[in-house]
């Protein structure tokens, strides 16, 4: 299987603590290192997990792939094309097949909008040549898509007569409708009362099986990650520290994070997990060390050598961990 997307050696540093005083005393520059040499690679048609906590740096390298932000350095190749410094007509087209689903509906929908105009408004702009009967003819069917049926009657509804879940529906419906190839869905389910938070998920799952898109899932939580990823990136301060097939991930988790993580989870037998494999995190509140590896403070397997930062290395069936635990020597 291809890779559709590949995020290589990605570095995103935002300074900190700068105020006005900064300009009229400028000294040394601190730095929060929100992507620190991120490589990703996404394979086509497959639902990708991306798995952190907040602050790790997941959110940020949604907005570099979308082109939202530039990185500092590194490179974003979307379908064998370097889109890292595309500009203008290029970088529009780009955005026609990247599209963001976010944490809260409202952000992305116009509430004094019927549902019929908020899917409208980008088929306008991407698909001008599309006839009034063609793009009628493309919002009942991406309604159709998220299950808002009769989508006659969903169309002429306005945001403030949905539920949540419905109004998320619309959001992945807007999505849908410029068909694009990659979709990124940041926390779609957090906002959601939990008894439709599968549903959701189940949605966005079929749309990569039957539309053929690829999505980004990004979570803190790893319950629902399961529901929905093929794969699975686990961050942590602005690195990937472990990734793999969803399946070798729970069932086998390497690093010591990933194994908190999973720890984490209160569901007993949550699917399948070994609960052999998970570990007590120390030092809960302390900050991702400065040099080596940045979990240094917290893991209760911190070595000298962890001092020296370790590289992401495939351990087999590409699944890859960034950690001394599992050197042969
Ligand atoms: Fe722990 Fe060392 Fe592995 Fe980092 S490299 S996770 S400090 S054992």
């Amino acid at each position: 299987m291809r890779n559709i997307l590949e995020v290589q050696d990605v570095k995103k540093y935002f300074p900190i603590g700068t105020n006005v005083f900064s300009f009229l005393y400028p000294g040394k520059k601190e730095y929060k290192k929100a992507l620190d040499g991120v490589s990703l690679y996404i394979q086509e048609g497959r639902v990708s997990v991306l798995v952190g906590e907040s602050g790790s740096g997941k959110t940020t390298l949604a907005r570099v792939i979308l082109r939202a932000i530039d990185p500092d350095s590194g490179s974003i190749i979307f379908n064998g094309d370097n889109i890292t410094k595309k500009t203008g007509k290029e970088l529009r087209n780009f955005r026609k097949q990247a599209q963001m689903i976010h944490q809260d509906p409202y952000s992305s929908i116009n509430p004094l909008m019927k549902v019929f105009d908020i899917i409208k408004e980008p088929i306008d702009i991407f698909y001008k040549e599309y006839s009034d009967e063609e793009r009628t003819k493309k919002i009942l069917a991406v309604l159709d898509d998220v299950s808002l049926k009769p989508s006659t009657v969903f169309a002429e509804k306005y945001p403030h007569m949905l539920s949540g879940g419905e109004r998320q529906r619309v959001a992945i419906a807007r999505s849908l409708s410029i068909e694009p190839k990659i979709i990124i869905a940041d926390e779609p389910v957090s906002m959601l009362d939990v008894s439709i938070r599968g549903q959701i998920l189940q949605i966005v799952k079929q749309l990569s099986v039957n539309h053929k898109i690829t999505v980004i899932y990004i979570t803190h939580d790893l319950t629902t990650s399961r529901l929905i990823g093929d794969e699975i990136s686990v961050m942590y301060a602005g690195k990937i520290v472990e990734s793999g097939s969803i399946d070798s991930v729970f069932s086998n988790p390497l690093h010591p994070y990933t194994q908190a993580l999973l720890d984490a989870v209160s569901e007993p037998n949550f699917q399948n997990v070994d609960k052999e494999k998970v570990v007590r995190i120390k030092n809960f509140d302390s900050a991702p060390a400065e040099t080596g590896c940045k979990f240094f403070s917290r893991c209760p397997y911190s070595m000298d050598k962890c001092k020296i930062e370790p590289r992401l290395e495939n351990k087999g069936q590409n699944h890859t961990v960034s950690c001394y635990l599992y050197d042969k020597e």
